[in-house]
This record gives structure tokens, C-alpha cells and sequence, in this order.
């Protein structure tokens, strides 16, 4: 018998319209939620609490830290299981964010909605079943942070958002799916993986920054970033597999020795090369000006990272191997 635990952040899962004509905002409450699905049956538990009530967009790093305590404080009160429903725009963030300071063997399992609650055919109440479906099974634990959306399970560590408005949006690109619901059950296609946590997080107050490379796009960006930012770290959504202009990548080079500057494929799939190009602003040549790749993972996973191994309180010479244990396809 497994206890569950609803925790809500807003998203369109709990979305409705106030006012005629003036468009969906969060308001539905978790319990709401949980009532929006009156045939589930559960032998444990279920307790459904409201933690924020808010678009995605508007969740910030130290709120997703508040709700990993939250989480963690649930299991210590004997949660078996927990489902956390948010808007689906920065699912991906959230839950790798989350995965990466989760130590606990009970299953953690996001979800959200596409459609809101009004619309024909609303996701929410089918997705919020399945998570938690996926929570309460044994075969859940151990796995870290889960995903699941439209019938799928995914890793906190590969999913992405890929679509704006298809219920059908979420992908495991390269890492592929963990499993599926079936006939109500969860479905894996592997068994749980080693996992390595990182300890913490003790600070939520330092800012990774992000920035896209485009066609002749402004390298003064990347200087006054590495410069007057105050930026732990940067993060470069780069070209193909990993690269950069010539001007963007002298820049780079000049900034490396202070801060962490990472660069990332903009491409949406696929990983930085390591060993192929060797022209200026190619990853051979960001690694000798001290450029860290971020290998399979997107550039917004890997600002995640470095933001979460910087909230780690671990020694900053560690940072380096620390994040590039993580870059792998495993
Ligand atoms: N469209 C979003 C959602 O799916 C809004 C948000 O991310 O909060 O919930």
C-alpha cells in the first residue's frame, strides 16, 4: 500500500477563464485536480495540497528548490509516491532540476496538461491518472524524476518540450522513452539505473546565463555577459555540433579561465562533437580555449546543470567533472 502525494504548481492543468473572452489563468486547486478524476481507485492515501498556482514561464529556480524540501519533507512523512502537476512549458527544466538533487528511491512524477480543463478532450484528468498510476507502482522507485504525458514515461534527463499546442508534445530525443501506460500500469522498457545525485542544494541565489548563437549574431553579447553580468556561468546554444563563430569563440577563450562557459547544440537532438572539427569556433578549438561541451545534453538542460552544481556546495575545481560525468548518454 503506497501513500500518494499531489502537489500542484499552476499550468494549464489547473487553468480557467475568470472572464469571458479573457483567456485561461491557474486557479483550480490540487484537490481540484484530484476531483477531476473520480473513477481512480488507490489502496493508500492521497493527500492533494496547492504549493504555487502559477504559469510556468513565471516558476523561478528558487521556487523549484522550495519544492524539491517540499518533496523531500513528504517522504520523510512516509510518502510512498509523489505526482506534481505544472504547466508544461519548462517541464523539462523543472524536472531535470529536480532529478538531479533527488536522492530518495520513491518515485517523483511530473506532470501537466496541454488542453485546459474546459476544452473537448482535456488532457489533464488522463495525464494526472496516469502519473499517478506511475507513482504508486514498485516498478516506479528508484528511477529518479519521471515524465509523464500523454500515456508516456519519460526521464526528467531527456524529455523536451517539442511542440506548442499538440497534446501530443513531449519527446526523449536520443535517450529515448522509459516505458508506456498500459491497461492502467506502467510499462518500462529497461530496469533503473544507477543514479548519482548531487548533494545540496545550499544556495539558490546565483544566476547561469543562456544565450543563442545565430547567423553573425552579436558577440558583445557574450562579452558584456562574461563580463558585467555577474554570471556563475554561461551557457552557448551553438551551431551543429557545438560551434561558434571566430569572434564569438576569441571572446570565449578570453573569459574561460574566470568563469565556466559552456557551449551546446542549438540543434535539438544529437550531441557536441569532441574530435572532428578543428576550424576557429569548432569544438576542438572552444576545448583548448577552455570551453566545456555539453555533449548529449540541450542547452537548456545543461544551464540546469551547471546552475545545479553550483547550488551543490561542492569545491569549484570539482564543478568541471562533475558536469561532464553528466554530458553522457547514460
Ligand atoms: N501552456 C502552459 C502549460 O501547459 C502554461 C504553463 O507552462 O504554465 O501549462
Amino acid at each position: 500500500m503506497v501513500n500518494l502525494v499531489i502537489g500542484s504548481l499552476g499550468g494549464t492543468i489547473a487553468m480557467v477563464e475568470g472572464k469571458q473572452g479573457e483567456g485561461v489563468t491557474p486557479s483550480l486547486s490540487a484537490k481540484a485536480l484530484l476531483a477531476s478524476i473520480p473513477g481512480f481507485r488507490h489502496e493508500g492515501s492521497i493527500e492533494a495540497e496547492t504549493v504555487l498556482q502559477l504559469p510556468s514561464a513565471s516558476l523561478t529556480l528558487a521556487d523549484v528548490v522550495k519544492v524539491l524540501e517540499w518533496c523531500r519533507a513528504k517522504v520523510e512523512a512516509g510518502a510512498g509516491g509523489i505526482v506534481l502537476t505544472q504547466g508544461t512549458d519548462t517541464l523539462e527544466e523543472v524536472s531535470f532540476l529536480l532529478d538531479l538533487f533527488w536522492t530518495s528511491d520513491a518515485p517523483l512524477v511530473m506532470t501537466g496538461a496541454m488542453r485546459h480543463p474546459a476544452s473537448a478532450g482535456a488532457d489533464g484528468p488522463a495525464n494526472l491518472q496516469a502519473a499517478l498510476q506511475v507513482a504508486s507502482a514498485p516498478e516506479s522507485r528508484g528511477r529518479g524524476v519521471l515524465v509523464v504525458m500523454n500515456d508516456v514515461i519519460h526521464a526528467a534527463r531527456w524529455v523536451s518540450k517539442a511542440d506548442a499546442l499538440s497534446v501530443q508534445a513531449f519527446v526523449s530525443v536520443d535517450g529515448g522513452i522509459q516505458g508506456r501506460i498500459i491497461e492502467n500500469k506502467p510499462a518500462y522498457f529497461h530496469p533503473p539505473q544507477a543514479r548519482s545525485p548531487l548533494p545540496g542544494p545550499v544556495g539558490s541565489d546565483h544566476k547561469v546565463g543562456l544565450m543563442v548563437c545565430s547567423l553573425g549574431s552579436e558577440t558583445d553579447l557574450i562579452e558584456h555577459a562574461a563580463t558585467a553580468g555577474n554570471y556563475t556561468g554561461l551557457v552557448l546554444a551553438g551551431f551543429g555540433a557545438g560551434h561558434v563563430s571566430a569572434k564569438d569563440a576569441d571572446v570565449i577563450g578570453r573569459h574561460t579561465s574566470r568563469l565556466p562557459i559552456i557551449v551546446a547544440s542549438r540543434t535539438g537532438g544529437g550531441r557536441t562533437a569532441a574530435a572532428t572539427y578543428g576550424f576557429p569556433g569548432s569544438e576542438m578549438d572552444l576545448a583548448k580555449r577552455g570551453a566545456w561541451l555539453a555533449g548529449w545534453l540541450s542547452p537548456v538542460k545543461a544551464r540546469i546543470l551547471l546552475w545545479a552544481i553550483s547550488a551543490s556546495g561542492l569545491d569549484s575545481k570539482d564543478w568541471r567533472s562533475q558536469f561532464e560525468m553528466r554530458t553522457g548518454a547514460n
